[in-house]
C-alpha cells in the first residue's frame, strides 16, 4: 500500500499551519480492494485540539508486477470554513456584500455550486449598487437613476464610470446571469470565472475607494495648484 498524498498541514479549525496528530486510521471495507481509508487527526496547538479526518481514496495498482495499491487523498473532513478577508474600505460601504460573500464561498467549499453561483451574483449586485452610493452621492438624479434602474447589467454600463470597473463587473454579471437561468450562453466558462471575475471587480472598486479618499483630502485651493 502506497500513500501518494501527504497529511494535511493546515488544521480546518484554526486555520493554522500545523504538524497534525495522527490517532487511528480505519478502512471502509477490509474485504475489498478499493477501500477508502480514514485517519483521524487532531491539531497539536493548545489552544485548538480539535479533531478531524482526512479520507484517502484507492486509487490504482501501481503496476501489475508491483501489485502495490496507491491511494490519494480525496477530501478533509470537519472544521469550519474560513471566510475571505474583506478589506476594511470595501466593509464600511457595503458590509451586506461582505456577508453574502462568504455564504456563497461557504456554499461553493461545501460542493452547494448550485446556491454558490447566485450567491455570487447577488454579492456582486450588492458591492457594484453600495459603491454607485458612494459614487454617486454628489449627482442625486444619476443616484435616482441607477436606484430606478433594475437590471444589474443597465446599472453596470449607465453608471459605472471607472473602465476597469466596467469590464470586470459586466463580465461577472454575464456569468452570474448564468447561474441563476434555465440555459447558458457562456458555456466555456464556469462559477471559478465569476469568483476571479467578482474578485477583480472589489479589487478595482477598493482602489477607486482609495484613490476617492486621497482625492477628496489632497484637494488644494486653486492658489497652490501648479500642475
Ligand atoms: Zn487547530
Amino acid at each position: 500500500m502506497e500513500v501518494q498524498d501527504p497529511l494535511p498541514d493546515q488544521c480546518p479549525h484554526c486555520h493554522t499551519g500545523v504538524e497534525p496528530r495522527v490517532l487511528d486510521a480505519f478502512l471502509s471495507d477490509p474485504t475489498r480492494q478499493d477501500n477508502n481509508i480514514l485517519v483521524v487527526l487532531q491539531c497539536p496547538k493548545n489552544d485548538c485540539k480539535n479533531f478531524f479526518g482526512v479520507v484517502y481514496a484507492y486509487s490504482q495498482m501501481d503496476s501489475i508486477r508491483s501489485h502495490r495499491e496507491v491511494y490519494r487523498r480525496s477530501e478533509v473532513i470537519g472544521g469550519t470554513f474560513k471566510g475571505k478577508v474583506i478589506s476594511a474600505e470595501i466593509k464600511a460601504i457595503s458590509p451586506k456584500y461582505a456577508e453574502i460573500l462568504n455564504q456563497a464561498l461557504a456554499a461553493k467549499a461545501w460542493r452547494l455550486s448550485e446556491v454558490a453561483g447566485p450567491g455570487l451574483r447577488k454579492a456582486l449586485e450588492f458591492l457594484i449598487r453600495d459603491f454607485l452610493k458612494v459614487e454617486l452621492a454628489g449627482e442625486p438624479d444619476k443616484l435616482e437613476g441607477m436606484a430606478r434602474t433594475m437590471a444589474l447589467g443597465a446599472v453596470i454600463s449607465n453608471f459605472i464610470g471607472d473602465p476597469s470597473i466596467k469590464t470586470c463587473a459586466s463580465r461577472a454579471a454575464f456569468l452570474g446571469n448564468e447561474e441563476t437561468h434555465y440555459y447558458r450562453t457562456w458555456t466555456e466558462h464556469d462559477i471559478n470565472d465569476l469568483e476571479t471575475l467578482l474578485d477583480l471587480t472589489e479589487k478595482f472598486v477598493g482602489l477607486r475607494l482609495s484613490a476617492r479618499k486621497y482625492e477628496a483630502e489632497l484637494n488644494p485651493p486653486p492658489s497652490k495648484r501648479k500642475v
